[in-house]
């Protein structure tokens, strides 16, 4: 039983702390309860809902926001509803009404999209899961934010951040240096031979291509003989032919 009793005590504890997170997860979204909202879940002073509720000595309830307003006021404060001055060591933070409020149900934030309602207490644990909640694509270098539902599709086939690998190399790169390294430096792609010759040349043969490439200008064989023409390996190709056709 007083197991039981810690585990609803610290549940509850839990929710509270909650309720402090949920007010920078609220930022720029807007709530909106299945129910129609009490009056008393709604700050008398600026109109919003107290999501960090105050009571002050005539038992109204106040957001965090105005409430630290009238501290700073020194005493000086007086309850918009009944006129009576706010005292500040009156003031405490009302966690009966926090419970109720965070165990109100609202649409979710991404509603209509998302068709979800939950307790405010667990608006934040549904938003980790929510597939309309829009988050940031977890490729390296890639700034986009999508929908939770399409971020697989985005990081498989859209993103240009994402890993492809090459045809030829079967190295990985992002897909928007895909075709950069395959035109200036994949080793494994065949390109045409910078000689001219017509034939595709993979770039790491292309050292020992122009060995025997027949388009290279190569020093005459008869250049011990006294010729200086630099001539194309394939006239020497020629030229030994018709050597050899003369023995
Ligand atoms: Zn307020
Ligand atoms: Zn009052
Ligand atoms: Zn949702
Ligand atoms: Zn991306
Ligand atoms: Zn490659
Ligand atoms: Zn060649």
């Amino acid at each position: 039983m007083a197991a039981e009793e810690n585990e609803c005590m610290s549940r509850q504890d839990s929710e509270l702390m909650k309720s402090w997170e949920l007010e920078a997860i609220l930022t720029n979204r807007t709530l909106r309860f299945v129910l129609r909202l009490e009056q008393q879940f709604v700050c008398p002073s600026c109109g919003g809902i107290v999501l960090n509720p105050h009571q002050t000595g005539c038992g109204h309830i106040f957001c965090a926001r105005c409430v630290r307003a009238y501290l700073e006021n020194g005493g000086s404060s007086k309850c918009p509803l009944d006129n009576i001055p706010i005292k500040p060591e009156e003031i405490f933070q009302d966690n009966c009404c926090k419970r109720e409020l965070l165990n109100l149900e609202i649409y979710c934030t991404n509603a209509p999209d998302c068709t979800q309602r939950v307790t405010l207490c667990d608006l934040q644990d549904h938003l980790k899961a929510c597939q309309y909640e829009r988050i940031g694509c977890s490729n390296v270098g890639c700034n986009d934010t999508v929908l939770r539902k399409n971020l697989l599709d985005h990081q498989r086939n859209v993103c240009s951040f994402r890993l492809e690998s090459c045809y030829h190399c079967r190295q990985s790169f992002p897909a928007s240096q895909l075709l950069v390294h395959q035109k200036n430096s994949c080793l494994d792609m065949e390109i045409p031979c910078p000689n001219k010759c017509l034939q595709m040349i993979k770039r790491h043969k292309l050292q020992a291509h122009a060995d025997e490439c027949l388009e290279v200008e190569t020093d005459c064989i008869y250049k011990n003989y006294g010729c200086t023409f630099r001539v194309r390996e394939h006239y020497n190709l020629t030229l030994k032919q018709v050597k050899v056709s003369f023995y």
